[in-house]
């Protein structure tokens, strides 16, 4: 359903040198399977992330989306089909919950009726009852809660793809807990193609069919958790699972 060929991209850095944030990874995304991006912050995970919903045109290399080049495709079409939970939520602060999540549904030119429909289907979906949710602000509201609406919103089009970076990254351990396992249904229930970018191979292991770890712009081993547990491609992944495991 996704796939990356020898995907590079460069950043001008500091003092003219380059950044290379990716570097020649080459990755296939199954229809209705989740992936787990994993790797040390600055690895490149947000920005494999951004070429797939074209927000970065890569500086070589291809994404395809059901076989197709995304560069051949409209952004905006494109934005639409994918749905994208941004590091921390990313809500705006000025609109209510009912206006975030029924953002890219007003944007479409929906009417009210239906908006506020599909709103209160979506909340209920993330378990926060529209009535007492709906018309409140984010500030008004725990990192969990404001985690779901960010999920709720991405999945407002109904997309077949949803991107999420770092959706469940500054929840305390009990939230945490209480979210994976309402993904883990959500995900049963809605059938998505998700690749989820965690920096916790525990959260990787738990919500991904396949985990795909990178370091330094490189994907160093796509595969099932028994796969990296059993024949890690190098020493390195061994040592980060030894010390990103603490079971
Ligand atoms: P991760 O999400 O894994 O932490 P990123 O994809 O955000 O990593 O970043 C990968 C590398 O690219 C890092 O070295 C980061 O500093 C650099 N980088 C990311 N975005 C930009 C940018 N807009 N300009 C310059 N360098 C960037
Ligand atoms: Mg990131």
């Amino acid at each position: 359903m996704i796939a990356l060929r020898e995907v590079r991209q460069e950043y001008p850095g500091r003092d003219g040198k380059t950044v290379v944030a990716l570097d020649g990874v080459s990755l296939e995304v199954r229809a209705g399977e989740t992936l787990c991006l994993i790797g040390t912050s600055g690895s490149g995970k947000t920005t494999l992330m951004k070429t797939i919903n074209r927000l970065i045109q890569p500086t070589a290399g291809q994404v395809l989306i059901d076989g197709r080049d995304v560069r051949e495709q409209d952004p905006i079409r494109l934005r639409r089909r994918i749905g994208y939970v941004i590091q921390k939520g990313g809500l705006f602060p000025h609109l209510t919950v009912a206006d975030n999540v029924g953002l890219l549904c007003r944007l479409e030119g929906w009417d009210p009726g239906r908006i506020a429909t599909r709103v209160a289907e979506l909340l209920r979906l993330v378990t926060l009852d529209p009535e007492r949710f709906g018309d409140r602000y984010p500030a008004e509201l725990s990192g969990g809660q404001r985690q779901r609406v960010g999920v709720a919103r991405a999945l407002a089009l109904d997309p077949a793809i949803v991107l999420m970076d770092e959706p469940f990254g500054a929840l305390d351990p009990i939230t945490r807990a209480q979210i994976h396992e309402e993904f883990l249904r959500l995900k049963a229930e809605v059938g998505k193609t998700i690749v989820i970018v965690t920096h916790d191979m525990s959260e990787a292991f738990k919500l991904g069919d396949r985990v795909a770890l990178m370091d330094h712009g490189r994907l160093v081993q796509v595969g099932r958790e028994e796969e990296l547990r059993q024949s890690p491609a190098s020493p390195f992944v061994s040592d980060f699972l030894r010390s990103h495991l603490h079971a």
